[in-house]
């Protein structure tokens, strides 16, 4: 909150005008009916809308923001042509120049665009499927970022000949196989926590809605083998990491040289010695917890493979066992050209715990066995939830253990997490009313998208146990801002909607455009904005606007594997609601205003 003034208008959406102002009356917004005038701008979820679920959008003024009724024109985006008209309400945030209006009542099919006088709105779409496109792209994004294999991609013209092909030296100078897996991000570095992460969102995604997965929708070599593309891509991971694990049972942290690449070179030219570096207790869970999601999801596919992983992941666990105290084999000479991905704050406490717990929950919904149910009871109670990342990944297990009721022997169990996910889930829903931009977290630090998406998806969790509107709407609040309803007007995902990022920090981007200026990699969702981001003059900006769409800005403007599958992870889910709202919702949703 910037002002004095601000603090004193708190967003009330659902109570009505009359409710809004909590300061003086002298306060109180102008009512009554809003015109937009030239220089306002209408921010919108530039991939849209489901079909039955809230939609919301944001009116930007260059003065102060105005409150009351306003009309649109909705505009078919197909010929120009009005389809029909809407009324609805402007209401005022904390954000003096921003209003919000609920245009849920908008329930036609097609793609739009809102029109008030000549302000017009990116294009947008209604329909019950509205992000199978980019969710498709998003997973496809995994496969633009294999290490180790030629690339030669028919749709974005993308390739590179093999790279990487000696990964990789042990620190001591022997060689090992650690080939494969994918590029981290924008450089060519790979991580076991990152890849972890990655693979269990996605894999658990695959188990929710398996029906929403087919062979041959992304177009990978592997399509026409009867194997799900998703799975297929996933294999690339995970029969990567299975390389990073030692015979005895710990798994290194990363493969990486000591020099970051140059910006300018494909990664067939990185030839600098990689190194798998040091080995850490809690990259040794976060793999095995991936493993054992992988165990149980390939069993119907191939259950020899699935038997690999399940072994895998439990010589993991009996490694753990033996070794109860968090460790890191790591000098300060590993990171000089890579990322950390050690939290240096948590040196000192239990760090790895988020990690262990997520492995037990994981390996009990795989075997059954009692021993991971009681893991999984000893260390819950102190563990609050996440939202799932690398660094606290526990989340992920717990949803799944929500998930698989039938297999939880305690019914205390499921309660403390469904007590646990609705404590977090209000705790985000009401940030989310606070926040002018209807996000769940009121700071933007590194990888506030992947942040927000992962907020989402808690809040989504929690409709899906309930039923309850107010959560759907603060998760659907979550993609709008990924996808557009932000102060830069942008869908943060490469190559989707109106505006997106177009100057990646991305090293197989860049390099590529030397050869065709053209190139564009889609489906890539980016860091986004970062209120301690170091280019010039972002300090001056409010924190959700401090991003740069340039290659210098990796705080802002990079691509992870882990955003992506953080994103898949709420959008995956949106795409097919489990859950209906309460009896009415969707009767008042459906009564059309103006149409
Ligand atoms: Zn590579």
């Amino acid at each position: 909150m910037k002002s004095g003034f601000s603090q004193d208008i708190t967003r009330r959406g659902t109570l009505g005008l009359g409710a809004m102002v909590l300061g003086t009356p002298a306060l109180v917004w102008p009512l009554g009916k809003v015109s937009l005038v030239h220089g306002d701008e209408i921010l919108v979820n530039q991939i849209g809308f489901l079909k039955d679920a809230p939609k919301q959008i944001a009116l930007r003024s260059k003065g102060r923001s105005k409150a009351g009724k306003v009309n649109f024109d909705v505009m078919d985006a197909r010929n120009d042509r009005r389809a029909g008209r809407l009324e609805t309400k402007a209401v005022g945030t904390d954000d003096p120049h921003l209003a919000t209006a609920n245009i849920s009542s908008l329930q036609l099919v097609g793609t739009f665009y809102l029109k008030s006088g000549d302000i017009r709105s990116p294009k947008f779409t209604i329909s019950t499927n509205v992000f199978e496109n980019l969710n498709r792209s998003l997973l496809r994004a995994f496969y633009l970022q294999r290490c180790g294999v030629a690339l030669k991609d028919p749709i974005t013209g993308l390739s590179h000949a093999p790279c990487h092909t000696k990964d990789a030296l042990s620190v001591g100078g022997s060689h090992r196989d650690c080939t494969g897996g994918w590029h981290d991000a924008g450089d060519f570095g790979k991580y076991v926590a990152t890849t972890s992460v990655s693979i269990g969102e996605i894999l658990s995604l695959y188990e929710d809605r398996p029906g929403n997965f087919s062979d041959g929708e992304m177009d990978l070599p592997e399509s026409g083998d009867g194997v799900p593309d998703i799975l297929s891509e996933m294999r690339v991971g995970l029969g990567w990491l299975l390389k990073m694990q030692k015979t005895y049972g710990p798994f290194n942290r990363k493969v990486a040289g000591r020099q970051w690449p140059s910006m300018t070179a494909y990664p067939q030219a990185d030839v600098q010695e990689r190194f798998a570096y040091g080995l850490s207790t809690g990259d040794t869970a976060k793999a095995a917890a991936a493993l054992a999601i992988a165990s149980r999801v390939y069993k119907s596919i191939n259950s020899s493979e699935a038997r690999r992983y399940l072994l895998a992941a439990e010589e993991a666990w009996i490694y753990l066992k033996n070794h109860p105290s968090p460790t890191i084999e790591r000098e300060t000479s590993d990171d000089t050209g890579s990322g950390a991905y050690f939290d240096d704050e948590k040196a000192d406490q239990k760090w790895d715990v988020s990690d262990r717990l997520w492995m037990a929950a994981e390996l009990y919904l795989a075997t059954g066995n009692r021993e991971y149910a009681q893991e999984v009871a000893r260390r819950i109670d102190n563990q609050i939830l996440w939202p799932a990342s690398w660094a606290n990944p526990s989340s992920i297990g717990m949803l799944n253990l929500l998930r698989d009721g039938r297999l939880i022997a305690s019914e205390d169990l499921r309660q403390a997490v469904r007590g646990k996910l609705l404590s977090r889930a209000d705790e985000f829903e009401k940030t989310s009313q606070v926040s002018p931009w209807g996000v769940a977290d009121l700071h933007f630090g590194w990888g506030s998208n992947r942040n927000i998406a992962a907020r989402g998806r808690i809040l989504l969790a929690a409709f899906e146990e309930t039923g309850e509107e107010k959560y759907l709407k603060a998760a659907t609040a979550q993609a709008n801002y990924i996808l557009g309803q932000n102060p830069n007007a942008i869908s943060y995902v490469s190559g989707s909607g109106t505006t997106s990022p177009q100057n990646l920090h991305h090293r197989l981007l860049i390099a590529s455009r030397t050869d065709n200026a053209g190139t564009q990699i889609p489906g890539l969702l980016v860091g986004g904005a970062n209120e301690e981001a170091s280019a010039a003059n972002l300090s001056e900006l409010e924190p959700a606007a401090r991003y740069r769409d340039d290659p210098a800005s990796f705080e802002t403007n990079e691509f992870a594997i882990d955003n992506n599958a953080a994103l898949l992870s709420l959008l995956g889910r949106m795409s097919s609601l489990r859950q209906t709202t309460k009896p009415g919702f969707f009767t008042r949703l459906r009564r059309r205003v103006g149409l």
